[in-house]
């Protein structure tokens, strides 16, 4: 594994104090949340004195029973999914991650990376210190039990100022929970709150909103960017632990990675979603006769496009939701077996005509190229591909899982040559500016668009696969 197969996570994490059934309203934002990753998950949660854990590979339902709930029952609990590409999805790296150090008990799930991990964690490899995990997240854990602070949030605060890149993390100690953005508010962290019947209120924290409606708690706010939020038996409290920067929260998590019913850096992502379909339609038109989308991640958008063209909306690509890991392949090779396995075309929709074909984005371009296949194979004229965002020319080192540059179409490729390989009779994507437009750059936050310009807003001290065009100072 080198150093930069670490860098590639996609994560969920929960947190929630306090409330008698905290591991079950723990487990149940996780099943909301099971989209950000589904490698695996795990909860700990405290009975205010000691920490317990569960945690597995798989998905959030087959990891907890209500037996495995009945033992980890507590007031207090965190919890996190998590998805890796690498060889490194070992147990060992799934989080919460729980210590014991001289500043108590405590466990940490992180949603993000930290680019400058590696050479931390190997100053302190050198002086002696040993790691359990190959997951940046431990490298916290040590500098918050080496820090000289005395107190566990002066020591958070401490750790937490000497890390680089994205993090949005949840932390328990067996009578609090800490809640933490990273100074550039890279990844979300939403704060809800579920109204208490005479006794106290429930806080709740979470990736994505989606996860309050489940469990029933009403949407507060923000986790602003270096903001340590504290909820203890003193109440709730806030500190900034590091000085302000411009934000550079993930665009990314409007285009894909966010369900539409959440609202991510205080902004509706179907809102975005739709609005980025609408930009579409307005710089790309195309004379066609129906708009299908990919499903599920061009749905959103290609509703916006059809409301803004004028072309009816038609669901032409079915997907099977019940694709298991464990599915038997023929052994004689099906042309596009993968692709067929998870969505199959509407004949009857598709025969004869013209298609706006409407995904969120082109990765590797494998994709779009058996799917414009599927559409053609079942009748369509034409097939006019139009991309929900601007090409992906960089990869993501902030968590969201993007393969390295030399495997990204368009680092490598002019949209025609993309075109053709993919074979469509047109493609488009949307702009820059439009994707800013689209998710309202500049109003609830301002945005990182890394993975389609190659500026990055921090310096990138641990990455090896690309020599970055720009690293933004400011
Ligand atoms: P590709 O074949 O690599 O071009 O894959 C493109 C497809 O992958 C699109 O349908 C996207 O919705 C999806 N996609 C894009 N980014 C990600 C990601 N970070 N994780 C999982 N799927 C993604």
């Amino acid at each position: 594994m080198t150093k930069s197969d670490k860098l590639r996570e996609q994560c969920g994490v929960v947190a929630i104090y306090s409330h008698p059934e905290a591991e079950t309203l723990a487990y149940l934002g996780l099943h909301a949340l099971q989209h950000r990753g589904q490698e695996s998950a795990g909860i700990v949660s405290s009975d205010g004195m000691s920490l317990h854990i569960h945690k597995s590979m798989g998905l959030v339902a087959d990891i907890f029973t209500e037996k495995k709930l009945s033992r980890i029952r507590g007031t207090l609990a965190i919890g996190h999914t998590r998805y890796s590409t690498t060889g490194d999805s070992a147990l060992l790296n799934a989080q919460p991650i729980l210590v014991q150090s001289n500043k108590g008990t405590m466990a940490v799930a992180h949603n993000g990376n930290l680019t400058n991990a590696q050479s931390i964690r190997s100053r302190m490899e050198a002086m002696g210190s040993i790691f359990q995990t190959s997951s940046d997240t431990e490298v916290i854990v040590h500098l918050i039990a080496q820090s000289r602070e005395q107190t566990l949030p002066d020591a958070i605060a401490d750790a937490l100022r000497r890390v680089e890149g994205a993090f949005s993390l949840v932390m328990i100690s067996p009578d609090r929970i800490f809640a933490v953005r990273d100074p550039r508010g890279f990844r979300p962290l939403a704060m809800g709150r579920i109204v208490g019947q005479g006794s106290r209120d429930t806080i709740v924290f979470a990736s994505e909103t989606c996860a309050f409606d489940l469990i029933g708690a009403n949407y507060e706010r923000e986790v602003r960017p270096g903001e340590l939020v504290i909820v203890g038996p003193e109440g709730l409290t806030s500190r900034f632990y590091a000085p302000n920067f411009p934000q550079s929260s993930c665009i990314f998590e409007h285009v894909y990675f966010s369900r539409p019913d959440s609202r991510v850096f205080g902004r509706p992502v179907q809102e975005s979603r739709e609005q980025l379909g609408r930009q579409l339609a307005i710089e790309a038109p195309a004379e066609a006769d129906l708009v299908v989308p990919v499903p599920d991640s061009g749905v959103t958008a290609a509703m916006g496009y059809a409301a803004e063209s004028g072309i009816p909306l038609r669901f032409g690509l079915i997907r099977n939701h019940y694709v298991g890991r464990t599915f038997i392949e023929p052994q004689q090779s099906v042309r596009d077996f993968g692709v067929k396995l998870k969505l199959n075309p509407v004949r009857s929709l598709l025969a004869g005509k013209r298609v706006v074909l409407i995904d969120d984005s082109i990765v590797r371009g494998t994709t779009s190229r058996k799917i414009v296949r599927m559409i053609r194979n079942a009748g369509a004229r034409e097939v006019h591909m139009r991309i929900s965002c601007p090409p992906t020319i960089s990869p993501c080192f902030y968590g969201v899982d993007t393969p390295r540059k030399k495997e990204l179409i368009a680092a490598n490729n002019s949209i025609e040559e993309i075109r053709q390989y993919i074979g469509a009779d047109s493609l488009a994507y949307l702009s820059i500016a439009g994707l800013k437009k689209a998710c309202r750059d500049g109003e609830t936050t301002t945005y990182c668009t890394a993975c389609y310009t190659g500026h990055y807003p921090t310096n990138l001290v641990d990455v090896e696969d690309i020599q970055p065009a720009t690293v933004d100072k400011s």
